[in-house]
């Protein structure tokens, strides 16, 4: 563990903070409701950087009108805790007023790749991203900056901005996606499980089992359209309420995509359970025939 953790909450005090620590500086954005998904990023932060700067940030922005804004969960205290124990050096919680002064009137819309997936169903949602993402980063110019697999999509629209508006700090090529972190069940890490009823926690497990068994039927090269007619038979005889979607596609371009090809493809779903949407994405490779693996946990 390192020395105290610098805590900010006002612009000139952490460009202060920033300054006196040693480059390169890694940075991992969150919403806070800290877990082990989150922890990993930190981690894998430390490994690549000589020090780790944290912000927490529940970015109205990117909620939808009708999202969960008011209820997403708020647990300063603890975090701060957990980051101290990982020897975190700097956390960045901003008030308000710190990332939307009046007068706020700049979206950063990156278009093509934030518009699929989950950007068909929260049409806002990657503008909002986009926006608090670059702001960050301007305030607080990391060298690199670390992202979950787990938002797959998300770490597609940061890239892809990264490059489009040339940054340096940091640059496209050092932003660092981080594998998803489960539970044993297979379950993703989210802080949107604290939603779920034991009842529907103990069924959200059907989701990563349902999209491994999809997974294994698409990677001998078969039609992918079958295999996500069942996921998503099982998600809904398993208890979910509805699929927003469950789709094969590039990885890169998130394009749609009837069955493997030459290029790395994902299975990207979104679906709601007891009110709480989950997603989940994961790598298809091509394979021969076989059974489907079982879970080890962190697994991608
Ligand atoms: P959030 O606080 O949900 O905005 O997430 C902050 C960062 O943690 C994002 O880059 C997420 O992709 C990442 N993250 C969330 N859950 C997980 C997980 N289960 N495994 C790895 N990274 C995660």
């Amino acid at each position: 563990m390192g020395d105290t953790m610098l805590i900010h909450n006002d612009l000139a005090a952490l460009q202060k903070g920033l300054a006196t620590l040693p480059r390169p500086v890694a940075l991992v954005p969150t919403m806070g409701a800290l877990h082990q998904g989150h922890l990993s990023l930190v981690r894998e932060a430390k490994r690549r950087a000589s020090s780790v700067v944290i912000s927490i940030f529940v970015n109205p922005a990117q909620f939808g009108p009708n999202e969960d804004l008011a209820a997403y969960p708020r647990r300063l205290a603890e975090d701060v805790q957990l980051l101290e124990s990982e020897g975190v050096d700097l956390l960045w919680a901003p008030p308000a007023e710190a990332i939307y002064p009046p007068g706020f009137s700049t979206t950063i819309s990156v278009a093509g790749v934030s518009e699929g997936l989950c950007g068909a169903v929260r049409p806002d949602h990657f503008a909002g991203v986009a926006t608090i993402v670059l702001k960050l980063f301007n305030q607080l110019r990391p060298d690199i900056a670390l992202f979950g697999e787990k938002d797959w999509q998300q770490l597609v629209v940061i890239r892809r901005m990264a490059r489009d508006l040339d940054l340096t700090h940091p640059a496209a090529e050092a932003i660092v996606g981080v594998p998803t972190v489960r539970e044993a069940d297979g379950l993703a890490l989210s802080s949107r499980n604290a939603y779920l009823s034991p009842e529907d926690r103990a069924r959200a497990a059907v989701l990563p089992a349902a999209m491994r068994e999809a997974a294994a039927r698409i990677a001998p090269g078969a039609q992918a359209a079958p295999a996500l007619a069942e996921l998503e038979r099982a998600l809904l005889a398993g208890g979910f309420a509805s699929v927003d979607y469950a789709v094969l596609a590039d990885a890169q371009s998130l394009a749609p995509l009837a069955r493997l090809g030459p290029n790395p493809a994902r299975l990207f779903v979104a679906a709601r359970i007891g009110g709480t949407r989950l997603i989940d994405n994961m790598a298809v490779t091509h394979s021969p025939p076989t059974a489907p693996p079982a879970f080890s946990p962190n697994d991608d």
